[in-house]
């Protein structure tokens, strides 16, 4: 029987992870029978200075440096990622990685994918064994000429079960209660289904790499003195009136929809941003969309479902990315400016990330190492203008070699 409730992190504060705060703390309020209402945030601490003309600003400490965490936590905002957005008072923002996730069962990985790798290893032996996490992230993992989907990278890491939110989300949007979709691929390991009556199947996990190697975690159950973590739980922790969730068992398409669209936004804002209009960008859509399934099915064949690709995680979120995310709009930008997309993340994105540039240079790295770069001509000119060696102008002969 039940009489524990969920404790709820969020790792990581960025546009989206506190906007995937906000929205989890109204539901734990709501539904707090099966959360406990306060919801921890793992702050990247730093410090921030307050502008004159903020509500916030404070003639006694004028413009002296203030630390994120605190601020966040006197104001209710996060002023540096999503500022002018109340949040609830039950999100408690704390600089401690370690003492944010101790005591939680239910883990939110949410910061940009370059970072997931250091954050797993200083939590590694420091969650509940039987923790359950849900991977925000979009991007991969690429280690030893392998891709692994980032949530079975932290599944594996951490000994648990990982699955994936992924949509067509724009965190401002959102964080302003605007209406959209999204995409949870969450697979309730046997050892959580507390309806089969003792049935259980064995409690562990496996996990497939790009390479085909499967490995296996020994998961530990979730006790039964807690609320099931099954699809009905996990969608009353995400679920709003504004975010409607929707459900499927492919972490595949889904983790790897997230991430590969951020290569094609990118395509898109330079193409844009050189001047074409709708039909090249539909072209390089197209394009881009045809080299994610290829993708998926060269290097996941065993667990890739093509309906995925029309879920929100597939082409709502191509969509919407390449028509006002930040990697199309800023790639835009820097091929309007004339200037190179690492200059306009420095200076125009106040420490906001733009995952596309990370994610093209490891996706091409690895496509290169199995010498199928070739069939990923649009992928591959987005590495060339990133790193200066072809310019947008050669985008259709590139498209058409
Ligand atoms: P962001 O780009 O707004 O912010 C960057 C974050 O990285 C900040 O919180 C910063 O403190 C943190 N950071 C900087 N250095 C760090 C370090 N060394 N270690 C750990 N953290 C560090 O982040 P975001 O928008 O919240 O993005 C998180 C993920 O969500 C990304 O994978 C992104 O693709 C995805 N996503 C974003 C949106 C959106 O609209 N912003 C929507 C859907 C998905
Ligand atoms: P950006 O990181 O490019 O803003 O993308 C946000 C997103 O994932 C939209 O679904």
């Amino acid at each position: 029987m039940a009489g524990r409730k969920h404790r709820v992190t969020v790792i990581g504060s960025g546009n989206w992870g506190t906007t995937v705060a906000k929205l989890v703390a109204e539901n734990t309020r709501e539904h707090s029978d099966l959360f406990e209402e306060e919801v921890q945030m793992w702050v990247y601490e730093e410090n921030v200075v307050i502008p004159s003309d903020s509500p916030h600003y404070d003639p006694a400490v004028g413009d002296a440096p203030q630390k994120l965490t605190s601020v966040i936590n006197k104001y209710h905002e996060n002023v540096k990622y999503l500022p002018k957005i109340t949040l609830p008072t039950n999100v408690v923002a704390n600089p401690s990685l370690v003492d944010a996730v101790k005591d939680s069962s239910i883990l939110i990985f949410n910061l940009p994918h370059e970072f997931i790798g250091n954050i797993c290893k200083q939590i590694k032996g420091h969650i509940l064994p039987f923790a359950r996490g849900i991977s925000c992230i979009k991007g991969v993992t690429v280690t030893d000429d392998k891709v692994e989907l980032i949530c079975e990278y932290i599944g594996e890491t951490l000994g648990i079960y990982c699955g994936a939110l992924s949509g067509a989300n724009i965190a401002n949007e959102i964080a302003n209660e605007l209406w959209c979709e999204t995409t949870i691929a969450y697979n309730t390991p046997p050892c959580d289904r507390r309806s089969s009556n003792g049935a259980d199947g064995p409690d562990v996990e496996k996990h497939r790499d790009s390479s085909g190697r499967v490995s296996k975690t020994k998961l530990t159950p979730v006790p039964d003195d807690y609320p099931p973590v099954d699809h009905e739980e996990i969608r009353k922790l995400f679920q709003r009136p504004y975010f409607s969730v929707s459900m499927v068992p492919d972490v595949v398409g889904v983790s790897l929809a997230g991430a590969l669209k951020n290569i094609v936004a990118l395509a898109c804002g330079f193409t844009e941003g050189n001047g074409w209009n709708a039909t090249a960008k539909t072209a390089v859509m197209r394009r881009g969309m045809v080299e994610t399934i290829r993708f998926a099915q060269e290097f996941f064949p065993e667990s890739i479902q093509l309906m995925t690709f029309w879920e929100s995680a597939g082409w709502s979120d191509m969509i919407v990315s390449c028509t006002s995310a930040r990697n199309w709009r800023y790639s835009k930008m820097a091929a309007e400016r004339g200037v190179s997309l690492h200059e306009i993340e420095r200076t125009e994105l106040n420490g906001q990330k733009l995952q596309g540039i990370s994610t093209t240079k490891e996706v091409m790295s690895f496509l290169r190492a199995r010498g199928v770069e070739s069939q990923y001509p649009l992928f591959k000119a987005v590495e060339g203008i990133i790193d200066g060696t072809f310019k947008v102008e050669d985008v259709p002969k590139l498209l058409s070699d």
